[in-house]
């Protein structure tokens, strides 16, 4: 049996706690903290991911503005109301729920986003600031989740072998990035990687952002290892939300594993709360109270 169950559900109660003070702070001193959440269509996990992430937000404190845009929008309506989001002073971050309906080219979107505001890392000025390790963008939401549950649960990182299990721009490399960050050796996996096994129980640490069931099995994994469980994948057989690890085949294993849900996801709104509210903090200092 797993010595530890990774819970994101604690892990973001205690990061609540200190959001909720440094957002009275805020509010005490005549700031706001404001997210612009902006939808395109309404696909049902956009919906559901947007009504999580508002009641997280707006449960520190934090305001949120919907803004929703019918399926046939058009990129230049998109981008120019991103431009006035960017020029508006009043709203510290921006949620852009993606991906957008394909006949709209997604990376200028993307990019029209100032990286101040780039409260989920989608612009390349907030991609360079993780790679950098500084600079004004933020670190995308899911990766960042990551990190903060392996420091809840005290999981040394510093010369341990981590083995990340995909690598989106979303999640595989930024996480990867981050744990370097931490002096951790990466070596990151995808769906040509050639003895993934072996190389997942050589590991310390394995991150798992496949995006399939049972991408990580039994034979992935060995005893003393910490597994995060970053997928989020919907079996249609159980009718139930299951992570990309076999958790009933994992958990006798390894040392700690991360449930999904209450898992990563968890974290992650808890993350984007944070990025909003460092935003309105900066927008503080940059205004010159
Ligand atoms: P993508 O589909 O963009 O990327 C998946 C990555 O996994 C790719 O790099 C792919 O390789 C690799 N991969 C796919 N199959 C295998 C395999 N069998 N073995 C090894 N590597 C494989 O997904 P995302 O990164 O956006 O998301 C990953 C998972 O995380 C999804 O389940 C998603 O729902 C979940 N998610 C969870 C969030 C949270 O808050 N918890 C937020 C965002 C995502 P290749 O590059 O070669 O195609």
């Amino acid at each position: 049996m797993a010595e530890v169950i990774m819970n994101g559900v604690n892990a973001s109660s205690n990061m609540c706690k200190d959001l909720t003070n440094r957002c009275e702070a805020l509010r005490e001193k005549g700031v706001v903290p404001c997210l612009a959440i902006l939808r395109v269509g309404s696909k049902p996990e956009d919906i559901s991911y947007e009504r999580s992430a508002e009641k997280r937000c707006t449960s520190v404190g934090i305001e949120v503005k919907n803004i929703v845009f019918p399926d046939n929008a058009c990129e230049q309506e998109l981008i120019s109301k991103i431009c006035q989001l960017n020029a508006d002073d009043t709203v510290h971050g921006v949620l852009i729920l993606l991906p957008l309906p394909p006949s709209i080219n997604e990376r200028s979107v993307c990019e029209a986003l100032s990286p101040e505001k780039d409260v989920d890392g989608i612009s390349s000025g907030s991609m360079a600031s993780v790679y950098l390790g500084s600079g004004p963008g933020y670190t995308p939401c899911t990766a960042q989740a990551v990190m903060e549950l392996l420091k809840y649960y005290n999981i040394p990182i510093a010369g341990k072998h981590a083995v990340v299990v995909g690598r989106s721009l979303v999640v595989g490399r930024p996480v990867s990035m981050l744990l370097m960050g931490e002096n951790a050796s990466v070596t990151i996996c995808h769906s040509k990687t050639e003895n993934l096994a072996d190389i997942c129980r050589s590991a310390q640490i394995v991150v798992a952002a496949a995006g399939h069931i049972n991408s990580i099995t039994a034979d992935c994994l060995s005893p003393g290892q910490t597994v995060v469980d970053v997928g989020i994948n919907f079996d249609d057989k159980t009718q139930k939300t299951l992570g990309d690890v076999d958790f009933e085949a994992a958990e006798p294993i390894v040392y700690a594993i991360s449930p999904v849900p209450r898992g990563v996801g968890s974290v992650t709104t808890s993350v984007l709360a944070a990025h909003v509210t460092e935003a309105a903090e900066r927008s503080l200092i940059q205004g010159g109270f």
